[in-house]
């Protein structure tokens, strides 16, 4: 049995080592068109600051004991009928290569906007490992000593966090009223705030229109917006890298995401497809959407590794968890906003709740913003969004959130759980269940979201 990946990042390789765990006879092979074999692109934004100083530590692992890889391999060319992948590498040298069952985990690209100067010398993406060699060298020679991001979402901040600690003044430019737009704007406004005060100039509700270079670069957008930067990188988003597929017959849905069932089976027999390239089921919403994060694709490529070699594994679903850190303060989500909930049908109320990490008398005691969103009709938990300090156990408050969304949980019954309590880390009845008892309370009142 012929196991051929496309891709050798988060889904490629987290697919290979499952196939490898459970089938020790299969070839299993990784092609990439990169040389950089499950690195952590996630922790670019880290090796750029400098926190991180050598990119050699971003690698998940060096050994792929019985699993071949071949790097700077970009596959061109799908054959379904013959089961043969066409090859290129560097030098030009072109292969075919059999399968038995292929993989297509080529993940996603820098969506760059429809705007005229995005090509001109001085402006970034950050994606690949190469990328941020790119950005790395220009901060290292060029010494530029401003930057414009282009962009506000979450990788957009953690740049802006990035930037600063290299010392350089940052402007974050972001299209919608608050930065980090997937949470709502009460937290949005607090993790705005933190940038300011690290000296991060955020313009909001800015849709950026034009670049142009002379001696630095010059963005122009809506709203009278008009500035200078040495560099500016671009921070708007991904699309997935489905083209290969797409020339082969593979079907595409959400975004121009591959279409997989939960199984991660293309409409292709014995073509699988996983990561940043695919939709991704919804827990919650029922329904694929298109949502490329790191964790997924790990899930995403995991299951579809074991499937290749005869299991039958279902990928349970994403309800939707994120988290951030900026600075001193963490953001997180799991699950719908009220919005979201709305649109889904759902009769949702969102309740805020202010409340300490830990016990008050245990010293560094810091506050936490939380919202739960619950349905009013049936109590269900329907979503969670907490802000606080990076040091408050934010992102495993929202996990705890995330596997009640998971079991499908009322928010009343989050009072049943048995969380831990020690004064240095929370209280008798943890903030996640202070809110929630908040929730209940405010459940029926009249007014409110
Ligand atoms: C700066 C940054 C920070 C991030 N932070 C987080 C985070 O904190 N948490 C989180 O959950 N997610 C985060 N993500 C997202 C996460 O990194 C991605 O969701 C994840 O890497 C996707 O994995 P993937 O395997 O699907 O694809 P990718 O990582 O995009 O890799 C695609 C692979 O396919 C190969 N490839 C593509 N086309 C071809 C071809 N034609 N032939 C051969 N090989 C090909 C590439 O060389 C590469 O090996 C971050 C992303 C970035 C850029």
């Amino acid at each position: 049995m012929r196991f051929l990946i496309i891709g050798g990042s988060d889904a490629g390789i987290s697919a290979a080592l499952r196939a490898r765990e459970l089938d020790r006879e299969a070839t299993i092979t990784v092609v990439l068109a990169d040389g950089y074999p499950n690195f952590s692109i996630c922790g670019l934004p880290f090796f750029l600051s400098g926190e991180t100083p050598d990119w050699h530590q971003l690698a998940h692992r060096t050994e792929f004991e019985g699993i071949e890889i071949r790097q700077w391999h970009t596959a061109i060319a799908i054959d379904p009928e013959r089961k043969t992948v066409e090859l290129v590498d560097r030098e030009k040298h072109y292969s075919v290569l059999p399968y038995d069952r292929l993989l297509i985990a080529t993940g996603a690209a820098p969506l760059i906007p429809k705007i005229p100067g995005t090509d001109l010398p001085g402006i970034h993406t950050l994606h690949t490992m190469e990328d941020s060699f790119a950005v790395d060298q220009r901060l290292g020679e060029e010494k530029p000593r401003s930057v414009i991001i282009v962009g506000a979402g979450y990788i957009g901040v953690e740049m802006a966090d990035a930037l600063v600690h290299r010392g350089l003044k940052v402007t974050l430019v972001g299209k919608t009223e608050s930065v980090l737009a997937t949470v709502d704007a009460e937290l949005g406004h607090t993790i705005a705030d933190e940038l300011r005060r690290h000296n991060v100039d955020v313009k909001t509700n800015i849709d950026v229109q034009h670049i142009s270079s002379s001696n630095c670069l010059h963005v122009r957008g809506s709203n009278d917006f008009e500035q200078s930067a040495d560099m500016v990188l671009l921070a708007t988003g991904v699309r997935p890298c489905s083209e290969l597929a797409i020339s082969a017959g593979v079907v595409t849905g959400a975004r121009g995401a591959i279409r997989v069932n939960t199984s991660m089976q293309t409409n292709i027999p014995g073509i699988y497809a996983a990561g940043d390239c695919v939709e991704t089921w919804h827990r919650l919403l029922q329904q694929y959407k298109y949502l490329p994060l790191g964790t997924t694709s790990h899930k995403q490529g995991r299951v579809a590794g074991e499937n290749a070699v005869g299991g039958t594994k279902h990928f349970e679903g994403s309800v939707g968890t994120q988290v951030v850190k900026v600075f001193d303060l963490v953001a997180g989500r799991t699950g719908l906003r009220n919005h979201e909930a709305k649109d889904a049908g759902f009769n949702p109320r969102t309740v805020e709740t202010n409340a300490w990490d830990h016990k008050v008398y245990y010293p560094e005691a810091q506050q936490m913003k939380l919202r739960v969103t619950g349905d009013i009709d049936t109590g269900r938990l329907l979503g969670a969004q907490i802000v606080g300090h990076w040091r408050s156990e934010v992102a495993k408050r929202i996990d705890v959130f995330a596997a009640a969304l998971f079991h499908e949980m009322s928010v009343d019954a989050m009072n049943d759980l048995d969380l831990s309590y020690t004064p240095p880390l929370s209280s008798p009845w943890d903030p996640i269940q202070l809110a929630s008892q908040n929730w209940c309370g405010k459940r029926w009142e009249k007014g409110g979201c």
